[in-house]
């Protein structure tokens, strides 16, 4: 079987060497590796103020808790992502509040984003879902216009772009997960961003329980509480030898989405994703609207291709549920939806029987 998703590791013989040297180091916890890396993935990924993280949930976290959501707070958000981006903001004690989708892309919609702004509302997270950047110009001006701080959850798009610079770089914060399946790995890993520099002393409190690191531990004084956020310099070795190859990976991800865009959209009874012209996906996965989509999925599992809707909307949790209103749009994208594999494992071959499969519906 083709899978959906795969797990990329750098080549035994470059990374077990270096996985060695750091694991009898003697320093295997946050330290130089992880310092190194911060540098090296800002450069790479047009990244500023930043750092590294244990998750891209622990992320998500600490953007909410730094853009000042307090308990009883609203948070608007989307429902057709994975679980973390929606648990984070019951982690702090707000309230998720589901803005309905597009249902040509499965991201946020700016007017729906809109009408559901309160006063209460503190933050909006967004989703590049399945690599596809939301409609930023349009949800950045909501933000301002409104001072609610704007999150973007980058998780599923590492590599893309917006209006040419590299996605993250429009909202007050940005996540990135370097979880077992995303675009890059280092077993767990993610990373923060945020546009206001000054951020960065209370956001590294943040990620080691409130202590100032660098100050001695004797005279050292926590006024805030923080959680252990950090990344260690075992995740870190690993994420250091994945950017020497991420971008190829990456741009094999972006070669197969667009050969999809045009040999998919060709075929008649299907549709694919539409996305602003400012908007470079990095197609995680891809995604093919169906009046019949498990067909689609029967008809890819008979050629050994996994395809599958991978996620569910996250209002249908028990836990979601009480704030669950309607979202028509959203309902009508995922009776449509089914994911194909699109990356770097998915070759010319592949992506061709891929194409011949649903050719032949
Ligand atoms: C994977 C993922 C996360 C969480 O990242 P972890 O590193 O697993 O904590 C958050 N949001 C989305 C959309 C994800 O896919």
């Amino acid at each position: 079987m083709i899978p959906l998703v795969k797990v990329g590791l750098p080549d035994k013989e470059i990374l077990m060497p270096q996985l060695e040297k750091v694991l009898y180091s003697g320093m295997i916890g946050e330290g130089e590796a992880v310092y190194e890396f911060e540098r090296c993935f800002q450069n790479q990924f047009d990244v500023k103020n930043s750092i590294a993280m244990s998750s891209g949930t622990a992320a998500l976290h600490s953007s909410l808790i730094l853009s000042g959501v307090k308990p009883g707070d609203e948070v608007i958000t989307t429902s057709m992502t994975a679980e973390p981006t929606n648990i984070a903001i019951l982690q702090v004690g707000a309230i998720p509040v589901f803005a309905d989708v597009d249902v040509t892309s499965g991201n946020l919609n700016p007017s729906s984003i809109e009408n559901k702004i309160t006063s209460k509302t503190k933050a909006i997270i967004v989703v590049h879902y399945a690599g596809i950047p939301v409609r930023l110009n349009e949800i950045s001006e909501i933000s301002k216009c409104h001072n609610i701080s704007l999150i973007e959850d980058c998780a599923h798009s590492l590599g893309a772009k917006y209006a040419g610079k590299g996605i993250g770089n429009v909202g007050d914060f940005a996540i990135f997960s370097f979880q077992a399946i995303k675009h890059m790995t280092t077993v767990d890993g993610g990373f923060l961003s945020f546009k206001d520099e000054s951020l960065l002393r209370e956001a590294k409190k943040f990620r080691w329980f409130g202590l100032e690191k660098g100050v001695p531990r004797t005279e050292v004084d926590i006024t805030s509480v923080g959680y252990k956020y950090n990344m260690h310099n075992v995740a870190a070795t690993i994420g250091l030898s994945q950017l020497d190859t991420i971008d190829n990976k990456i741009a094999k991800h972006i070669d197969n989405g667009r050969y999809f865009d045009k040999e998919i959209s060709a075929i008649s009874g299907l549709e694919v994703p539409t996305f602003d012209a400012d908007a470079e996906p990095s197609y995680w996965l891809y995604t093919v609207f169906s009046d019949d989509s498990d067909n689609i999925e029967k008809c890819l599992n008979d050629v050994g291709v996994q395809a599958s809707k991978l996620h569910r909307p996250n209002h249908y949790h028990s836990i979601f549920k009480q704030y669950a209103g309607d979202l028509p749009q959203l309902d009508k994208y995922y009776k449509k939806m089914v994911h194909v594999p699109c990356g770097w494992w998915v070759d010319a071959e592949t992506r061709e029987s891929i194409v011949d499969a649903l050719k032949k519906g």
